[in-house]
C-alpha cells in the first residue's frame, strides 16, 4: 500500500470515482486494493497532510477485516459461509441468523417489494442450474427452469424472531446482489468510526464515498460503457453518498452467439433482457446495491420510474437496440449526467 498524491486512479469494472484537480489543492490519499469477495475491493482515505500515514493503514486493514467477515458470512462459494448452513438447513427448520445477515435480509425485502419480485434474494435455485462461473455453467434445459420457479418467491422465506425458515423444500438464497453493497457499508461505517470525514470504498460495482472540504465538488463517479472495457459511458460529479453499477458485462458466457449473463429475472428464470447496466444512486450502498439489480431486471422505462418514485435515489439505465445505446435516467440525475458513449 502506498500513500499517493491523487489524480491517479484506476479504471475498473462498473463504475468509478476520480477527483478531478482543476483547483490543484493537494490532498493526499492512502489506499490499499484487495481481491476479496469475488471482486477487488478498494480502501481509500483523503487527508490533508501525509503525517498520519501509518495510523490511517492501520485503521484501513481494520475495514478490510470487516469486509472479510461480511464475506464469510454471506459468500455462496464456500461451504462453510452462513449462507451455505442456511441452504443446508432452512427447509428442514428455523435457523438462528446474524445481525448482519437480518440486515441484509431487511433489505432484500425491501427491494423484493417495491420492485415487484424483480430483485428476489431466492433466485438460487435457478443460479445454480445456469452455473455462472463454474464448470458446469450452461444454458439449463427449459423444462428445469420451470420446475424451479415456484421455488423462487422472497415471501416464502420466513423471517421469525431472530430465525430463518425456507416454507418450501428446495429454497435456497443468494446474497450476491446486496452484500457487497453491505460490506461495503461496513467498511464505511468503520472508518468513520475511526474519526475520517473523507473516504472512497469500492467493492467491484458498488461504491460510497464520504467528502469533505478537501475533495467536495471534485469528485467524478464515471459509468463503465457496457460493451468496450476501456471506455466510459458517462460521468456526473458526486460528494458523499453510494452508486452502484449492474452490467450483463460483468459475468457471462456465450452460446451460439448468445449473451447468457449472471442477473437473473426472477419471473422468466433466464438472464434480464431489458437492459445492459443500470445505475443506482442512494443514500447507503446495501440500497444501491439491490435497486441496481432490481432497475437492471425491470429495464429502463418500469426502473426509472421506480427511482423516480423513491426519495433520494437517482438511476440511470442503458439499454441496447441492434448495436446502438441508449440510456434513460431520472430527473434528478439526467441534467448533471454528462454522456461519453
Ligand atoms: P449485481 O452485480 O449487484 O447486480 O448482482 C448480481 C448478482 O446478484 C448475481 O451474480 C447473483 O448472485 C444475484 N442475482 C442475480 N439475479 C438476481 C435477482 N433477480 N435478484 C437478486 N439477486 C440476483
Ligand atoms: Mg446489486
Amino acid at each position: 500500500m502506498g500513500l499517493t498524491r491523487v489524480c491517479r486512479a484506476v479504471r475498473v469494472a462498473a463504475c468509478c470515482a476520480m477527483l478531478g484537480c482543476g483547483r490543484g489543492d493537494e490532498v493526499a490519499v492512502v489506499t490499499e486494493q484487495r481481491v476479496m469477495m469475488d471482486t477487488v475491493v478498494s480502501i481509500s482515505v483523503y487527508v490533508a497532510s501525509e503525517d498520519s500515514s501509518s495510523a490511517i493503514r492501520r485503521d484501513i486493514d481494520k475495514a478490510f477485516a470487516a469486509v472479510a467477515r461480511i464475506d464469510s458470512l454471506m459468500s455462496s462459494y464456500t461451504e462453510t459461509s452462513e449462507v451455505a448452513e442456511i441452504n443446508r438447513r432452512a427447509a428442514t427448520s428455523a435457523v438462528t441468523i446474524s445481525a448482519d445477515l437480518d440486515s441484509v435480509l431487511q433489505t432484500a425485502r425491501w427491494a423484493s417489494a417495491i420492485s415487484h419480485c424483480a430483485f428476489d434474494v431466492s433466485v438460487a435455485p435457478i443460479l445454480q442450474l445456469w452455473g455462472f462461473g463454474t464448470e458446469h455453467q450452461g444454458v439449463p434445459d427449459s423444462q428445469s427452469v420451470r420446475e424451479l420457479l415456484p421455488k423462487v418467491d422472497y415471501r416464502l422465506l420466513k423471517k421469525e424472531h431472530g430465525t430463518l425458515r425456507f416454507a418450501k423444500p428446495g429454497m435456497a438464497i443468494d446474497l450476491g446482489g446486496v452484500a457487497k453493497g453491505y460490506a461495503v457499508d461496513v467498511a464505511v461505517e468503520s472508518l468513520q468510526g475511526a474519526g475520517y470525514r473523507d473516504v472512497m470504498v469500492k467493492a467491484g460495482g458498488d461504491l460510497r464515498t464520504l467528502a469533505s472540504p478537501l475533495t467536495a465538488g471534485r469528485r467524478y463517479i464515471w459509468i463503465q460503457h457496457p460493451r468496450e472495457a476501456d471506455k466510459f459511458f458517462g460521468k456526473f460529479r458526486f460528494d458523499s453518498g453510494a452508486v452502484s453499477t449492474s452490467g450483463d458485462y460483468e459475468r457471462f458466457f456465450e452460446r451460439d452467439g448468445v449473451r447468457y449473463h449472471h442477473i437473473i429475472d426472477p419471473q422468466t428464470g433466464y438472464p434480464a433482457r431489458r437492459a445492459v447496466s443500470a445505475t443506482v444512486l442512494a443514500n447507503d450502498s446495501r440500497t444501491a446495491d439491490a435497486l441496481s439489480t432490481a432497475l437492471f431486471v425491470l429495464g429502463p422505462e418500469r426502473g426509472i420510474a421506480l427511482a423516480d418514485s423513491l426519495a433520494e435515489v437517482e438511476a440511470v439505465i442503458v439499454s441496447i437496440a441492434g448495436d446502438k445505446l441508449a440510456w434513460r435516467a431520472t430527473s434528478g440525475l439526467a441534467p448533471r449526467l454528462a454522456i461519453i458513449q
